[in-house]
């Protein structure tokens, strides 16, 4: 690096080792906003909606948000956000947008020398300086943070307020340079295409997204989609052939139960065959299969049979992952309704570990089971069949403390899970746990406080 006469920075890739051949590093290049305008950087849809492994994504709309949006128990889209096919030109376009705003924060000194944390506080300087040059230009990226639920000041419940503020329909610029500033820290190497079912989108179509991707962003590795049991089971296979040709790796289906009767009270659309048959035909195709199973949303009348009918499905697909993500009940949701209505009883945290034991037990194929959701009591991470016996331990030992011990547990872990979310404790939380502070630990003298501090806690966790 040696300093040009004006005090800008020039960067010589060789010299540094940056590695990143999505950037060609020259002589030329230099920390100024002379290459790439700003007033031509414009942001791309992105998905705010994807698996928990796709954190780090850089990720693409190639449809917007779910068509069948009718699952009882699933917040997501029921506030407003409506279904609509992309025009694979505007995923061109998005694609074309985000190299632009990442080839220009290159230009600027992100990923200098390499991608780290400290990224994102250079971010903050380049962001002001990026909104200062657009204003003067006439151009104010205010308001784009559209919430996908035109209504959403109209909700009064806390939680799906702070959810909708973070599912956006049109980000701002500076939310796509987050977006893309993250999946660099993160590795560069991930792609996520949404949103709820990508699989309705054509192979021919697939064909030409992905390729264009790989061109413009040659250190991406891995794409992955979500998609719906039903829509593999019906669609040809040969066009599942056609992703996985195309360089599709993993389809994220969300299974939620392998009990039919449990799929049918929540209205999942798919029964148990469109499972084993979707996730079977995908797999045969070549592509990874990771499935999604909801402990607890049996309620306390279907636990058992969701349990062990769920673990049927998962043997006889033989998934690649297990991923649980425990029942949380949303307003808004017909769930909700069920629950007020006493057509559904849910489960206590306790007869969920029992059930998640009774799935464990119950699983016999190879499979990589996460337990990667917030709503998850226990951290049940493991291979099966090797770890199964490891995992069953755990669970035990669990059901062995008594009852002080597991209100002691399900406290500190559901704490522990609101930290991870929302980055410490906040007022109103610190206020709760006030009367059960004793110097410098905490006392449950009131086990019936504690379960409400519990409920509270875990009401406003995202699942
Ligand atoms: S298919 Fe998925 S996104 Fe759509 S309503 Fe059901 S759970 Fe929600």
């Amino acid at each position: 690096m040696e300093l040009l006469p004006s005090g800008q920075k020039k960067v010589q890739g060789k010299e540094l080792g940056i590695t990143n051949d999505n950037h060609q590093v020259g002589d030329n290049d230099m920390f100024s906003f002379s290459k790439i305008d700003v007033l031509d950087l414009q942001p791309f849809e992105i998905c705010s909606i994807r698996p928990p492994t796709e954190n780090y994504s850089l990720t693409f709309r190639i449809t917007r948000n779910c068509y069948w949006n009718k699952c009882a128990f699933c917040p997501v889209y029921k506030c407003g956000a409506k279904f609509s096919r992309r025009n694979i030109d505007e995923v061109l376009e998005d694609v074309k947008r985000s190299k632009q705003i990442d080839d220009f924060l290159f230009e600027q000194g992100i990923g200098y020398p390499l991608y780290s944390d400290a990224d994102f506080y250079k971010l903050q300087n380049i962001l002001q300086k990026v909104q200062q040059q657009r204003w003067e230009a006439g151009i104010v990226d205010v308001n784009e943070n559209v919430s996908a639920d035109a209504d959403v000041k109209r909700i009064d419940d806390e939680r799906m307020q702070w959810f909708m503020q973070w599912f956006v329909e049109k980000p701002t610029l500076a939310q796509c340079f987050e977006h893309v500033v993250q999946w660099r820290i993160g590795g560069g190497k991930t792609c996520f295409l949404g949103d709820a079912d990508g699989l309705i989108v054509a192979a021919k179509d697939y064909e030409k997204i992905l390729s264009h991707i790989k061109q413009n962003f040659p250190t991406l590795q891995r794409f992955t989609i979500y998609g719906r049991t039903k829509t593999a089971h019906k669609k040809d296979f040969k066009d599942l052939v056609k992703l996985h040709n195309a360089g599709l790796h993993r389809v994220h289906f969300g299974l939620e139960s392998g009990s039919d009767e449990v799929l049918k009270l929540m209205n999942k659309g798919e029964d148990s065959r469109d499972h084993i048959e979707g996730c079977l035909k995908t797999k045969e195709a070549g592509l990874s299969v990771s499935v999604y199973s909801m402990p607890g949303l049996g309620g306390k009348k279907l636990s058992h049979a969701h349990a062990l009918e769920t673990a049927r499905v998962i043997n006889a697909t033989g998934p690649d992952f297990v991923r649980l993500r425990t029942l949380s009940v949303f307003p808004y949701t017909p769930l909700m309704d069920m629950v007020k209505a006493g057509k559904f009883e849910p489960c206590s945290d306790d007869e969920i570990v029992d059930e998640i034991e009774t799935l464990i037990t119950a699983i016999d194929v190879p499979v990589m089971l996460y337990s990667d959701s917030a709503t998850n009591l226990l951290p049940l991470n493991g291979k099966l069949p090797q770890d199964k016996s490891t995992l069953l331990s755990a669970i035990s030992e669990y059901k062995s403390k008594d009852y002080i011990e597991r209100l002691q547990y399900r406290l500190r872990a559901r704490l522990e899970s609101f930290v991870g979310q929302y980055g410490r404790l906040t007022d109103d939380i610190e206020l709760l746990l006030k009367p059960l502070v004793k110097g410098n630990s905490i006392v449950i003298d009131n086990t019936e406080y504690v379960e409400e501090v519990i409920t509270t806690v875990y009401n406003k966790l995202m699942p």
